[in-house]
């Protein structure tokens, strides 16, 4: 990250402030902004060309949608504390970073961003008094009240595991683990936490965040917050770690789960749920076959194997020494067929509760999600907006829902920054819609993404938004019919 802003071209300091912002830009600097637009010049520009992101923010990032989302209330238009009380951060061209700033409106935060035309922003909480008038309070009085719930999944964390990439690369084929994670997620924070306005978002590189809107997730302390991460984190240990998963060993005789043939291990329901489903094909167990065996390869090397063979159960000496002379014979068995080797073995041994425990955990340790959790557990963690441009890859930080996350191929399939702006210049010529014009309109709301390929995601948005207003709307009448009881 660091060194990609520093590959960008040069950069001007921010320019000092003033009243309206970006409709005093000189005449000079729009034509340059419009030129930036012109498609063989696009063909030239460097992906963090300055101009090209202004162009962006000015013509094509959703305000609106940002806004809304932002400011959760059930009537529009009126702006709320989750709005005015909220922190955003700036990361400028020249990687100077602004912090607690905050806007009494919409058109006002779009103001600053054209006028500092940041490399991308970040979100904050909303806190008891205003970012920007943090040095007029007193001290204590200023702290963070709310914020959405966060989880990010980073590849990173993949890097160990996966075989087709490595590093920075991504591709659809490792797509896959970031696709799996998000289904059990999803569903676990559903089922066991009862929230209901999840919103993924690519992050325009190699990972996803997951914002949790629900009034009851945004009002949760650090304290909450650690004990979700807590219990969502099953995968620890570092690279040196060959066992990461502990969820409870067999039991000789323990009391089992009723879906487990009560042979010794009450497994978490949720856990459960994620390996099972509801016919004995869950999300991980399917992705452990179709990725991780048939795939990735995960156990096509010495390395590989060896890791697996020292996953298996201890006591079961015998039956382990006898895969790996086999393995050994034939180093490049594939995985399915070792995976096979192993449960023929399993299927063999008297001791099957054991075998079955040993074989669950290995599929969690390789397919179950991996969440970087220092981005989750605390209340004032900034994290990169919606809708901004990754400053490496010229991607938009796209919103999906879960089944787009599953059919997405962040190679193919994520807007970029030059690819929209291209997108809009033919369209504004089609539709004889000259920018120049529209120069005077732009402290509005107006924004031509609807004429390009982000036209989508700002739809998932939408709808994402349309359903939290509903939520707080039923909310409010509820409460209202309460308190006529009285
Ligand atoms: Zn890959």
């Amino acid at each position: 990250m660091a060194t990609a802003v520093a590959q960008l071209p040069a950069v001007r300091p921010p320019p000092p402030p003033t009243s309206s912002g970006f409709d005093d830009l000189e005449d000079a600097e729009m034509d340059n902004l419009l030129s930036a637009i012109d498609e063989k010049k696009l063909e030239q520009a460097e992906m963090g060309e300055p101009t090209a992101y202004l162009a962006y923010y000015k013509y094509l990032l959703p305000w609106k949608q940002l806004y809304l989302w932002l400011n959760r209330t059930y009537t529009v238009p009126s702006t709320s504390r989750n709005f005015t009380h909220r922190e955003f951060a700036f990361t400028l061209q020249n990687e100077a970073y602004l912090r607690y700033n905050s806007f009494g409106s919409p058109e006002d935060l779009k103001r600053e961003v054209c006028r500092l035309n940041p490399a991308r922003f970040e979100i904050g909480p909303v806190y008891s008094a205003k970012p920007k008038d943090r040095k007029t309070v007193q001290k204590t009085l200023f702290k963070p009240v709310s914020r959405e719930l966060v989880f990010d999944i980073d590849m990173t964390d993949y890097d160990e595991i996966r075989t087709c990439c490595t590093g920075k690369g991504i591709c659809k084929r490792c797509w896959a683990f970031i696709s799996v994670a998000v289904k059990v997620l999803d569903e676990m924070i559903r089922e066991d936490f009862g929230y209901k306005h999840l919103l993924w978002v690519y992050s325009g590189r190699r990972g996803i965040h997951c914002w949790i809107s629900d009034e009851e997730a945004c009002a949760l302390n650090d304290d909450a917050r650690r004990a979700i991460i807590g219990w969502v984190d099953i995968i620890k240990g570092s690279a040196n770690t060959t066992k990461k998963v502990d969820v409870g060993g067999y039991v000789p005789n323990g009391p089992g789960n009723s879906n487990n043939g009560g042979n010794g291990r009450a497994l978490h329901p949720s856990l459960r749920r994620a390996l099972e489903g509801n016919d004995g094909q869950g999300p991980l167990k399917m992705a452990f076959v179709d990725v991780i065996l048939r795939d990735q390869d995960c156990f096509k090397e010495k390395k590989q194997w060896e890791t697996l063979l020292n996953l298996l159960p201890t006591s079961e000496l015998d039956a382990i020494t006898k895969l790996r002379a086999k393995w050994s014979t034939h180093p490049f068995r594939p995985s399915l067929d070792k995976w096979s080797d192993v449960t023929e073995a399993a299927a063999k041994s008297k001791k099957q509760g054991i075998w079955k425990t040993a074989l669950e955990d290995v599929i969690l340790q390789y397919t179950y999600p991996r969440v970087d959790t220092e981005v989750s557990k605390h209340l004032n963690h900034l994290l990169k907006s919606p809708f901004v441009i990754h400053p490496a890859t010229g991607k938009v930080c796209v919103p999906l829902t879960v089944t787009q996350v599953d059919k997405f191929d962040p190679d193919r399939d994520c807007p970029s920054i030059s690819q929209l702006l291209r997108e809009m210049h033919v369209a504004t010529q089609k539709n004889g819609i000259d920018l120049h014009k529209e120069k005077g309109q732009m402290s509005s709301m107006r924004a031509f993404w609807d004429q390009t390929s982000l036209k989508p995601f700002v739809e998932t948005m939408d709808r994402h938004v349309k359903a939290i207003m509903q939520d707080l709307r039923q909310a409010k009448k509820e409460k209202d019919a309460k308190s006529f009881d009285f």
